[in-house]
């Protein structure tokens, strides 16, 4: 089911300027509908975010793709999603044969979401908590892929890059947010790249916002 709608939607996402073939092909293999609440499943291969409950979505598939292909992943590389939300993003990095890390502060979702990974033999660690504090004794990554926006850059998220890796972030308000790529050129040397305009849901922990 939703062959086609896969094919269009890859379709849509290279004349919107996704090149990277690798992040193309996994949009057009992993089965959007099964991350997205059944009542709305008819919408799974719109290019629009759509929400997954307890006041989350799943991001566009542009901004997925384009988050994706920012990272500039080799094979095999070690990724770290902050926000595992519906499961998407991880299930992408996964298709793409990464080794995936995702942490979620919401016990509800992350529950959830853990449940799926195992019915669609998804392999990815997952662990509930505060991710904009990353995932110490799993580090260094050569990706860290932040899915929810963020008032600055977590310190911890930099420590944690190996040399050469890149952490794609939105900072901003509440409303608005740019994507900043950083990439660990050396210790303690990192060069900043921006990447106008987002929105996401907001990034809520020690270094992000504080609860509402
Ligand atoms: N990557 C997800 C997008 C989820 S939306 C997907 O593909 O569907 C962002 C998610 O980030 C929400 O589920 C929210 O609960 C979570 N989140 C917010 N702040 C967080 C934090 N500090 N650590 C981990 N997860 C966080």
């Amino acid at each position: 089911m939703y062959k086609t709608d896969r094919k269009l939607l890859v379709d849509e996402l290279k004349t919107k300027g996704i090149i990277d073939i690798n992040v193309l092909k996994a949009i057009g293999e992993v089965k959007r509908e099964k991350f997205i609440p059944e009542a709305i499943k008819h919408y799974a291969y719109k290019d629009v975010a759509l929400p997954i409950g307890f006041g989350q979505t799943i991001s566009q598939p542009y901004t997925v793709a384009f988050m994706t292909e920012l990272l500039s992943l080799k094979e095999k590389s070690k990724v770290l999603e902050i926000g595992t939300g519906s499961g998407y993003q991880a299930a992408l990095l996964f298709d793409m044969g990464m080794e995936v890390y995702s942490i979620e502060r919401n016990f509800d979702i992350f529950s959830e979401t853990l449940k799926l990974f195992d019915q669609l033999r998804i392999r990815v660690k997952c662990k509930c908590g505060d991710g904009t504090l990353g995932w110490k004794d799993k580090a260094p990554f050569d990706g860290i892929i932040v899915t929810a926006g963020s008032p600055s850059i977590p310190n911890e998220l930099k420590n944690q890059l190996s040399i050469n890796g890149k952490l794609v972030i939105p900072v901003g308000d509440k409303d608005t947010q740019i994507l900043k790529v950083i990439t660990k050129e050396e210790d303690d040397l990192f060069l900043e790249e921006n990447y106008p305009q987002f929105k996401f849901v907001p990034l809520i922990g020690r270094d992000g916002w504080k609860e509402a």
